[in-house]
């Protein structure tokens, strides 16, 4: 199946929820500690009344991908130029990259709760390291090889093969009993722990955590007066 098939076919079953909140794709806290986690963190509440899905737009995309630094400046002005004349290239970007981070969070999800992972979420994944991988070229380094995409005009490969080949990386080598999703309520974000002794719960303490512990001494504070007499 062309690769342009398998997208559309696949990204007409999926959900599409938006919201009324202005984007944060440029500008979201990163504490995934992997890229393709933070990838997969530009949406969070799924399944719940507070769902909030910061790519809407192709240039929610590119915003994203500039702020993490897998576009540099020039790049992203040109992603965004490309996006605005309608170019061909990038016309199923928000597609592509939607189907991509629902995968990732797909299998996140399942491997930080200990389920089996989707084998069409796993699919996706390497279908996206497949033309990821044709897009690319190998360019030396002071230490070795590396993947890199053109920049010059960029293709969407540019953006969505670093986070493809980064999710396949996390599974295929990454320790994944340090790969976790968030507890707090209407969160859902996902990151992987690198504390010394695999400890962390929460996205963010300050956000998450707190807002989670308010929430017990609230039930706590509840419960002590229903015991009163
Ligand atoms: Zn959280």
């Amino acid at each position: 199946m062309e690769l342009t098939q398998f997208f559309s076919r696949s990204i007409s079953t999926m959900p599409r929820i938006y919201s009324d909140n202005p984007s944060r794709a440029g500008s979201l806290h990163l504490i995934g500690d992997v890229v393709a986690l933070d990838f997969a963190n530009t949406s969070s509440g799924r399944g719940s009344s507070q769902h909030l899905d910061h790519l809407r737009e192709p240039l929610h995309v590119v915003a994203w991908a500039h702020h993490v630094g897998v576009l540099g400046d020039a790049a992203s002005v040109q992603a965004q130029a490309l996006i605005e004349k309608n170019d061909p290239a990038f016309r199923d970007l928000l597609p592509r990259a939607l189907m991509l981070r629902e995968a990732i969070h797909g299998i996140g999800e399942s491997v930080a709760t200990g389920n089996t992972p989707r084998q069409a979420d796993l699919r996706t994944v390497a279908i996206a390291c497949a033309s990821a991988i044709a897009a690319a070229d190998l360019t030396p380094t002071d230490d070795g090889f590396r993947w890199t995409w053109p920049t010059d005009p960029p293709l969407p490969e540019t953006i969505l093969g670093p986070v493809a080949l980064s999710a396949a990386g996390l599974l295929r080598e990454g320790d994944l009993s340090r790969l976790k999703k968030c507890g707090g309520e209407h969160c859902g974000w996902l990151f992987f722990d690198l504390t010394k002794n695999n400890s962390r719960r929460w996205c963010d303490m300050a956000v998450c955590g707190n807002r989670q512990k308010s929430k017990r001494n609230r039930q706590r504070r509840t419960f002590a007066a229903s015991e009163e007499p």
